[in-house]
């Protein structure tokens, strides 16, 4: 079981595709963080983890140590593991926080769209000004401290050119762990999907070519993709649950199935809960099921089971409705796939070792 506790509304950055929306004030007491981890813990069999988000979380940062403390406890107490998780853009961190993030295994997930090119042309702060200057000198810390980095990193339809340089920039930076994602939202067109598809085949050959050099990658788009094609095809379901198994926690203590689902203006229909008084469990399982629905404009395509489209949350926020796919999304997997097919084809064909124990032995070695 995951909780993911949105410890504040605020962020230090006004990031232009920011799907959290208007900042606010809102923040989470200490009471309303204890009780989520209690919540949670009810909820857990022999683990949970514990996710911190914001806006930025670290403006909390005496909130998250304060829960991180009590989790550990209350585990201890149950006899139960449990880990912790942090989204942030990685800007407020100093010595003592990421000393302190260690020491209690906390993993990051990091915001960085690449090189300064691709980064500042969204991540700014109040004023519009880019943060990329300042993230990179708080880069070779976090990375010192960090147990596991990986690197969230978005490219929209302004950046969709710069996203071979943006990538391979990440890679050359030691980072070897990134989930990209488009901006659903953005309106994009043939000439932005086109020169995403450019970037895709460029970053295509680097991830080859490091792969050749005996270096493991992971980049998101294609290593899931190659997954689907090694491993069969994803149920729907599993990756988005839409609160089955994990939920988020909005400032006020109320619980939604996504972290999309908690913004400033709250959508009650989505609303399946609080921390105080427990699951509303006929909308919680109702909201599930309908995710696990078969998306109308897919049957019959062959994509069906590697595609993107199980994401309820991305297709309720681009269109209105869990089960329809927004048109984008549609074109952006056909693009991709084919691409991230050719990646697998050569270096299954080459008997590439990283790739094989990849996506083969220690899959089998995990059953
Ligand atoms: S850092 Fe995250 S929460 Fe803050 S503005 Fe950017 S996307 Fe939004
Ligand atoms: S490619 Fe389009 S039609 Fe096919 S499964 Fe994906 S969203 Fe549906």
């Amino acid at each position: 079981m995951k909780a993911v506790l949105h410890v504040t509304g605020n962020c230090n950055l006004r990031c232009r595709y920011c799907y959290v929306g208007e900042k606010t004030n809102r923040r989470m007491s200490p009471e309303t963080a204890r009780a989520a981890v209690d919540f949670a813990v009810k909820q857990a069999e022999k683990r949970f983890t514990i996710s911190f988000m914001g806006g930025e979380p670290l403006l909390e940062y005496d909130l998250i140590r304060a829960t991180v403390e009590h989790a550990e406890a209350v585990a201890a107490e149950r006899k139960l593991a449990v880990s912790f998780r942090m989204t942030t853009n990685g800007l407020l961190f100093d010595d003592e926080r990421l000393a302190f993030c260690r020491a209690h295994r906390i993993l990051f997930a990091l915001s960085l769209d690449g090189d300064a090119r691709s980064h500042d042309a969204n991540r700014v702060n109040a004023a519009g000004r880019g943060s990329h200057e300042a993230l990179m000198r708080n880069l070779e810390s976090i990375r010192r401290h960090a147990l596991v980095l990986i690197v969230i990193a978005c490219v929209t339809p302004q950046t969709a050119d710069n996203l071979a340089a943006a990538m391979t920039f990440l890679f050359e930076h030691g980072i070897d762990k990134v989930i990209l994602s488009p901006d659903f939202g953005g309106a994009w067109d043939r000439r932005t999907l086109r020169a995403l598809q450019r970037g895709f085949e460029a970053v295509a050959e680097y991830y080859v070519e490091r792969h050749r050099k005996g270096d493991e990658l992971y980049f998101s788009p294609f290593d899931e993709k190659i997954r689907t094609h090694a491993l069969g095809p994803i149920r729907r379901g599993v990756i988005c649950d839409m609160g089955a198994r994990s939920f988020s926690v909005a400032p006020s203590g109320e619980l939604y199935p996504c972290v999309q689902f908690v913004r400033p203006e709250t959508d009650l229909r989505f609303r399946i809960g609080d921390v105080r008084t427990g699951f509303e469990q006929e909308k919680r399982w109702e909201l599930v099921e309908r995710n696990r629905q078969p998306r109308p404009k897919c049957d019959g395509c062959d994509l069906d089971g590697r595609c993107s489209n199980w994401c309820g949350c991305v297709n309720h926020r681009t269109t209105g409705d869990i089960l329809e796919v927004p048109p984008f999304l549609c074109e952006y997997e056909r693009m991709l796939m084919p691409i991230a097919d050719r990646v697998g084809n050569v270096l299954h064909a080459e008997r590439n070792q990283v790739f094989h124990r990849k996506f083969y032995q220690d899959r089998l070695e995990d059953h």
